[in-house]
């Protein structure tokens, strides 16, 4: 689960890490006044999307007077903010937000992420910040150090001496850095982050670091424990398509092709997307139905899939082991009399209680296509959404 930057400086205040005073804003008056509020010469607009990228998309813009905010707000709330991170239609902007202005004198990027591979929680921190750090990954990898803490240790004076040894950090912003990463670090076990990166971590011309920027992902399989963070959900930012899939219990991912894959095993799910992709078509999703799913889990997969505008054909590629053919059958046959079919269907079916799923859907009188393998049902359906 992500959340806004609005909320992340929310519990950035409250957990000890420094950030410029802001309000949110959900209509222009609301901005000219947390301007007022503010008292500051400066004012920036900031544009709340789950989505990075948004100061070069035109999502993050400086406000001289209390009118200012207000025009830029107007213009901001309601339109479409397309970043490098959005589809290419972009997100629409519901809310701003007005923080005060910072005199930035540096740009630093600091970040915590669950490390798989080494088993521990990383810590990467970099003087490049404000800039997109998988570029300056791949072009100046000097410029970023990483240390890995063992969690059953904890956090050390070390770990963050090297931190900013490598960086030749002065020792004024070292005495100012370390606070902020003992924090960070708290926070990263406190709230069960998957990913927490602040970008731009900034030296004011006072000398004073504030995170500027605040990105943070939680592990969603710890939301039961998170009851505070879970309130922070905002539906509006999510793919609705996912949204009711949760609610129904399934694995699905929401992609901006038009064929609708409804697939049982995430490996099997997979290869589906890139045997239609090898074909020369797009997945309009990524959809697992699980291995022991009932009728009525498959017919709500279906509900889905045909609630798609984007979606002009469907492939069914079930393998039954522990799924039985018969039961998707039956599913696919629930769900097209509930909401008719109205685009071409391919089904493959292979495995327990095959013969008995055929049956089933010869039966039907539904118009579809019955795959012979897999390979046959991806250029098939290919072909009919052309
Ligand atoms: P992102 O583009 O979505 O990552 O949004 P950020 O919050 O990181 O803002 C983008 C850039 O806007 C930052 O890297 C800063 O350079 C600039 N910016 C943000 N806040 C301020 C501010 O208070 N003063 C000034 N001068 N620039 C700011
Ligand atoms: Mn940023």
């Amino acid at each position: 689960m992500n959340i806004h930057e609005y909320q992340a400086k929310l519990l950035f205040k409250q957990n000890g890490v420094p950030v410029p005073d802001g309000y949110l804003a959900t209509n222009p008056t609301e901005a000219e006044f947390a301007m007022r509020r503010l008292g500051t010469e400066v004012a920036v607009v900031k544009a709340q999307v789950h989505a990075g990228g948004r100061g070069k998309a035109g999502g993050v813009k400086l406000a001289k007077s209390p009118e200012e905010c207000r025009k830029i707000a107007e213009a901001m709330i309601g339109m479409d903010l397309i970043t490098h991170q959005t589809y290419p239609e972009g997100k629409k902007v519901h809310k701003v937000y007005v923080e005060a202005g910072s005199k930035i004198v540096k740009e630093y990027y600091l970040a915590l992420f669950l490390d798989r591979e080494n088993a521990g929680i990383g810590i990467m921190f970099s003087t490049e910040g404000g800039m997109d750090i998988e570029e300056v990954a791949a072009k100046t990898p000097e410029k970023i150090a990483t240390v890995v803490v063992d969690p059953t240790v904890g956090l050390q004076g070390h770990h963050i001496r090297q931190l900013c040894w490598s960086m030749n950090l002065p020792a004024a912003e070292q005495k100012e850095m370390t606070p902020i990463v003992r924090n960070l670090y708290k926070m990263f076990i406190k709230y069960d982050y998957s990913m927490l990166e602040i970008n731009p971590l900034i030296v004011n011309d006072q000398g004073k670091m504030f995170a500027l920027d605040g990105k943070m992902n939680f592990d969603d399989n710890a939301l039961y424990r998170q009851k505070d963070v879970e309130l922070f959900r905002d539906y509006l930012e999510e793919d609705e398509r996912e949204v009711t899939a949760s609610k129904y219990g399934l694995s699905y991912i929401g992609l901006d092709g038009n064929i609708g894959c409804l697939v049982n095993g995430a490996g099997l799910a997979m290869a589906t997307m890139d045997i239609v992709k090898h074909y020369g078509g797009k997945p309009a999703n990524f959809l697992d139905v699980g291995g022991g799913a009932s009728q009525e889990t498959v017919t709500n997969a279906f509900r889905i899939l045909f609630a798609d505008p984007g979606v002009k054909g469907l492939f069914v590629n079930i393998f039954g082991g522990i799924m039985r053919c018969d039961v998707i059958a039956n599913g696919i046959v629930a769900a097209a009399k509930e909401l008719g079919l109205r685009v071409p269907m391919v089904v493959r079916l292979e495995g327990t209680n095959v013969e008995q799923g055929k049956e089933i859907l010869k039966k039907s009188g539904l118009n579809l296509y019955a795959a012979s393998d897999m390979a046959d049902g991806a250029k098939k359906i290919v072909e009919l959404v052309k």
